[in-house]
């Protein structure tokens, strides 16, 4: 196997088809739509099957044909190849038949899907001689550039909202990135970054890399399929921030459908975001074809509160053009959403998991999802780094000495009372 083969061709405009040679730009010079990379199929279908992915190492680079970089990745390869399980406690407590969790809680390095996207840019900012490394971030992003740039050796800044969770705070500053906390709505830091990428020749992943970064969203597409036993699901819930990631997915599903490596049944695509910082469901909802941009996010999924969705007139039309719908659960629906993944099926998700749980529920109640369907839930992000959502809402036992009569005595207290063995701690 050629490893050093490339089947990328260039970047193409996504509104006029105006092709691009190999750069590292983004946005088309006539018409100003956003550049994204294109491939040459033909010879990608002349040399790959699914027996030689299946036969590769199990990480996002058994995909490599399909991903924009010239030759192997230089960060980023153990990234991928997430658990995909089934999920039948979870199906049960909500009623449906087969449900699936695609678990990128547990990526690598950084435990969220952003390693994905970030190891594509991140090589490929490295072949195109960049030595620094920037993105604008609502946490997970920051956490994986600052790890990854310190695996490559290269300098990072990363730029996130000063309001984050101390975990994604401290998931950037422990890995010796330049970590600039600005006080300031996500949106704000992503003009103050585009201006940075201008003036300085620093590789954002997200803004001067968006076309390289966004391909590596494909491979959670790719790997769904191929761990459903080389199928496509009826329903997939997305959770969405600049709306990349479901554009993405639907992309790799219609590769994977072109090449014949699934069949042709059709996936509707449902997005989820949270009220607090909702507008593309908003646009759904009331049926608007433009997208209102929410000016001050109000939400614990402040992963997803991006107000001005880059990539959201694109997720609506994915949404649209599949039939699905989105929904955008409330911090209470959140939070329960988390609990309920927790405790059927031992998974703790970040608040973006209990945006796309808390959806999966409402979309279950409205029948905007059957029963009977084949679901998958995009779990993106690890529980540990927002943990301020969830600490108070938690009961812990009381403390007892280590003596068996004080746990007996606190056994039989606890069923005399009929009562758990928790007592609310922060109540
Ligand atoms: C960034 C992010 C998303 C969504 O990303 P987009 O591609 O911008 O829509 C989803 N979940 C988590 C945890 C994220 O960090
Ligand atoms: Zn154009």
């Amino acid at each position: 196997m050629d490893k050093k083969r490339s089947f990328y061709t260039g970047l193409k405009c996504r509104e006029c088809g105006k092709n691009y040679p190999k750069e590292p730009i983004y946005v088309c010079e006539y018409c100003f739509g956003p550049l994204e990379v294109d491939y040459d199929y033909k010879a990608i279908k002349k040399v790959l099957n699914k027996e030689t992915i299946a036969s590769r190492h199990p990480s996002m680079w058994r995909y490599r044909e399909l991903l924009p970089l010239q030759s192997s990745p230089s960060v980023g390869l153990q990234v991928g190849f997430t658990p995909l399980i089934r999920a039948n406690r979870l199906a049960e407590r909500l009623r449906v038949r087969e449900l699936w969790i695609k678990n990128d809680a547990v990526n690598f390095p950084t435990l969220s899907f952003k390693d994905r996207v970030v190891s594509v840019a991140m090589s490929s900012a490295i072949e195109f001689g960049f030595t620094t490394i920037g993105c604008a971030s609502t946490g997970n992003l920051a956490n994986s550039v600052a790890a990854n740039a310190a695996y490559a050796g290269l300098t990072s800044y990363v730029f996130i909202p000063s309001d984050l969770e101390e975990g994604k705070i401290i998931g950037s500053s422990i890995y010796g990135s330049n970590v600039i906390r600005v006080d300031g709505t996500y949106d704000q830091i992503n003009r103050l970054c585009s201006e940075i990428a201008g003036l300085y020749d620093w590789a954002f992943v997200n803004i001067n890399f968006r076309p390289y970064y966004s391909e590596g969203s494909k491979t959670v597409g790719y790997e769904i399929s191929e761990q459903l036993g080389w199928k496509l699901p009826d329903s997939i819930v997305v959770p969405m921030a600049g709306g990349s990631l479901i554009n993405k997915i639907y992309k790799g599903f219609n590769e994977f459908k072109d090449l014949g490596f699934v069949d042709n049944r059709h996936c509707k695509f449902y997005g989820a975001q949270a009220e607090g910082c909702s507008p593309i469901v908003n646009s759904l909802k009331d049926e608007t074809k433009f997208i209102i941009p929410v000016k001050t996010p109000e939400t614990i999924a402040k992963s997803l509160a991006i107000g001005d969705p880059a990539d959201g007139p694109y997720a609506l039309d994915v949404i649209n053009a599949t039939g699905g719908y989105g929904e955008n659960p409330g911090d209470d629906e959140i939070i329960e959403g988390i609990k309920l993944l927790a405790e059927c099926e031992g998974i703790f998700a970040e608040t973006a998991g209990g945006v796309v749980v808390g959806a999966l529920k409402r979309l279950i109640e409205t029948e905007k999802i059957g029963r009977n369907e084949i679901i998958v839930l995009c779990i993106t992000g690890n529980g540990l780094k927002t943990r301020e959502a969830i600490e108070n809402k938690l009961s812990l036992s009381a403390i007892i000495a280590p003596k068996l009569e004080n746990f007996q005595e606190l056994i039989e207290s606890n069923i005399k009372n009929k009562e758990k063995i928790y007592y609310a701690s922060h109540s």
